[in-house]
């Protein structure tokens, strides 16, 4: 990545927030002073990495304190700078965002103190209390890894196994799919460059062969909207490195994905989107088993959408993607949007909504519930940086659960009176034993009778993840 000016950075915080460009001028002096006669391992200055942290969030649209959090996120650590001084010079909470960026540095699984423990948890739950903090972390994470041909290889494959395992789970907790997936092909080009080039290349050959078929689509399809009058905007887009090779890791052939090639529709409302896939369909046939409904159900991560995988021509399968332009930030840049959506006001809103994204949800949840600085840390490691698996529940709600996960953690998801009152288990209409684990998709309605009083020595027993575990363990302590 190429490093940008001042100048330039400041032409783009001026273009959406002019009245802060005083205050943003200010960090970057103060940044620059302090960082003064360090160097990258790039042979640059090291104010250019603040800059470009900072640049990255003013392409988000951040406010004023993140900015400025962006500019002075790596004076604490690195400079003689305190707290107090970055409180003084601007308001708490440019310094608590760049304490708490400090911290996630901090963040590793790997230790096994029991101070380690502590201070895990504590770096993990400072990240409810602003969601900003994660923002800045990514962009300064998205921008380690644009230039990480610096480092040596070993700092390389280092960085990029972090990367994955906490910095990806991260942006897709927040839904901020524009960087998950660049940090992911990053991150995957260090650690396998060898297959990294071979599904690049297959990438590169299938927007070539390809190109011509998804343009004649796009016109036929806004020709069609056109003449029902509903403005739109299409446009096509391929799958990732990365995605691509954890779907053929899975043992599939590369040209059997269905969503390889791919088109947006983005519309001006709801309606229009419901309208605009049966016009779809009317021109190209539905691949009935792939069509999905987010805009009625959510990703956890409150994505939202319409998809239908059709019969484009020349036998070949392509998604469409039909949503509005809100949802349309929101796949893009995930909680990052609601500076697009809702402008100067967007860090009050953020906190607001904060609970709608499970990843929060379900940190509030384990703060309260485990006490324990070690099994904390790693039931968020298991539960939140790992594998998930979704399932709907009886009326069309999309739950999500980590992997493994089999009916006694779902009844516990949803509260410990139904576990403990649990009958019988159905998915997909078919009575299922209680330790029948979950897979994507399923179908799950449970039957309780208040008479049925199940031990919490079986239940547990049978229960796989922490959470439902600890939800056991604590109703023994009450009723004991
Ligand atoms: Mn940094």
């Amino acid at each position: 990545m190429k490093s940008v000016s001042f100048e330039e950075f400041i032409k783009l915080v001026s273009e959406y927030n002019k009245e802060e460009v005083g205050a943003v001028t200010k960090a970057y002096m103060i940044a620059k002073k302090f960082h003064d006669g360090q160097k990258r391992q790039s042979g640059e200055d090291y104010i250019t990495h603040p800059l470009c942290v900072a640049y990255i969030l003013a392409q988000m649209k951040a406010d004023r304190d993140t900015l400025c959090a962006g500019l002075l996120h790596d004076t604490l650590e690195d400079t003689e700078v305190t707290k107090e001084d970055l409180e003084f010079w601007f308001n708490k909470n440019v310094a608590n965002l760049v304490d708490g960026v400090s911290k996630i540095n901090k963040l590793h699984f790997s230790s096994k103190e029991e101070e380690e423990y502590a201070n895990t948890r504590k770096i993990i739950t400072g990240i409810t209390s602003d969601a900003r903090i994660i923002i800045i972390k990514l962009a300064d994470r998205l921008h380690n890894m644009r230039t990480l041909q610096y480092k040596s290889e070993y700092k390389q494959k280092q960085k990029s196994i972090e990367t994955l395992q906490i910095y990806v789970p991260f942006a897709e907790h927040l839904g901020d799919y524009e960087i998950k997936y660049e940090l992911e092909d990053l991150s995957f080009k260090y650690l396998k460059p060898d297959i990294y080039n071979e599904i690049s290349e297959f990438r590169n050959k299938l927007e070539e062969d390809n190109i011509d078929l998804l343009n004649d689509m796009i016109y036929k399809i806004n020709l069609f909207l056109n003449d029902m009058n509903i403005p739109n905007e299409i446009k096509y887009k391929f799958k990732n490195i990365y995605s691509i090779y954890k779907k053929t890791v899975k043992g599939r052939n590369k040209d059997s994905i269905h969503d390889l090639l791919a088109l947006k529709v983005i519309v001006d409302d709801i309606l229009d989107c419901y309208v605009s896939m049966g016009c779809v369909h009317m021109i190209y046939k539905p691949y009935n088993q792939k069509i999905r409904d987010y805009i009625a159900s959510p990703k956890p991560n409150m994505y939202q959408s319409l998809h239908s995988t059709v019969f484009a021509d020349d036998n070949k399968l392509v998604q469409t993607q039909i949503r509005t332009r809100d949802m349309e930030m929101i796949a893009s840049y995930g909680l990052t949007a609601y500076w697009h959506i809702n402008k100067g006001n967007a860090g009050k809103v953020m906190l607001e909504d904060l609970n709608k994204y499970q990843f929060f949800k379900s940190l509030n949840d384990l703060d309260y519930l485990v006490s324990d600085n070690k099994e904390f840390v790693t039931q968020i490691k298991s539960e939140v940086f790992s594998d998930r698996v979704y399932v709907y529940d009886s009326t069309g709600n999309i739950i999500e659960l980590p992997l493994g996960s089999n009916i006694v953690d779902y009844a516990y998801k949803l509260g410990s009176n139904i576990a403990k009152h649990l009958v019988n288990a159905y998915v997909n209409n078919n009575p299922v034993l209680f330790s029948y684990v979950l897979k994507n998709g399923d179908r799950i309605h449970l039957l309780t009778n208040e008479l049925t009083n199940n031990s919490e020595e079986d239940l547990g027993r049978v229960a796989s993840t922490c959470y439902a575990k600890k939800l056991i363990k604590e109703h023994n302590k009450t009723t004991d």
